[in-house]
């Protein structure tokens, strides 16, 4: 055993302060906006994947509070990366800036709630098909946090009740600010416009391209993802299926 030197902690002590320091941290960590956030999910029986919404759960003034947190992780983890963030001025305010870019901007489709969407009773009782895109869409892979950049086309059979074209951007921009896989996120946005103005026929195509396919791994530059799911009339009309595919087609056409 190594004597304890004057001016140095025994073993005792030396627990002792850690104790006393993890604590403290362990109150600050306990009282945290996303702590209490979490917790009052859990208590609720909710669920805080990564694709999922939770701004229901976040009161007044916690956002704030959230992307302070979340800017001293980020401030912990470039300094883990050993980067100088005292002293090199292009990273002094990285962290403040990944803190806003991730909370209000890119993944915003969590924290944030639905954008108002007003819904008119299908008065003229329109049934036939329509489509709209293709609307930009930006997300990050759940995998590797990097971007996912692709297009959007939505077809609706309508049904009871419709809704301004401009919507199913503003709503799908919304389900894409999370971080995702493509296969849930079409899914989860199908949910959201059935949810809007209950179609009798729903299909949505998504073509996008991932950067973590394009800048690490594979390094696949020319690489995209093309998926698609119906719903209602779209999944047992085989006929009208076909017409909103060729439909997404012609609008693709017309791009080129
Ligand atoms: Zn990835």
């Amino acid at each position: 055993m190594i004597p304890v030197q004057s001016g140095e902690l025994s073993d005792a002590g030396r627990n002792k302060s850690k104790m006393s320091k993890k604590s403290k941290t362990d109150i600050n960590i306990l009282n945290s906006a996303s702590a209490r956030i979490r917790e009052r999910i859990k208590s609720d029986g909710g669920s805080f994947l990564a694709n999922d919404n939770i701004s229901e759960y976040i009161k007044p003034g916690e956002l704030i509070e959230l992307g302070v947190e979340v800017a001293d992780r980020v401030r912990d983890l470039l300094h883990t990366l050993v980067i100088d963030v005292e002293n090199d001025h292009n990273t002094r305010e990285t962290a403040e800036r990944v803190s806003r870019m991730y909370i209000n901007e890119v993944f915003k489709g969590r924290y944030h709630e639905q954008p108002k969407v007003t819904s008119f009773p299908n008065a003229k009782k329109l049934d036939e098909i329509y489509t709209v895109g293709p609307m930009t869409v930006r997300s990050a892979c759940s995998h590797h946090f990097v971007p996912i950049i692709g297009n959007v086309w939505i077809g609706i059979k309508p049904g009871s009740r419709v809704i301004g074209l401009s919507k199913f951007s503003r709503v799908a921009d919304w389900v894409f600010s999370r971080p995702h896989i493509q296969e849930e996120a079409v899914m989860i946005l199908a949910d959201e416009i059935e949810k809007l103005c209950e179609p009798q026929g729903l299909g949505i195509i998504i073509k996008a391209e991932h950067y973590c396919m394009k800048l690490r791994g594979v390094k696949e530059p020319q690489c995209s993802m093309v998926n698609s799911v119906v719903r209602g009339d779209f999944r047992h009309d085989a006929s009208l299926k076909q017409e909103f595919f060729e439909l997404v087609r012609q609008q693709q056409a017309f791009m080129n």
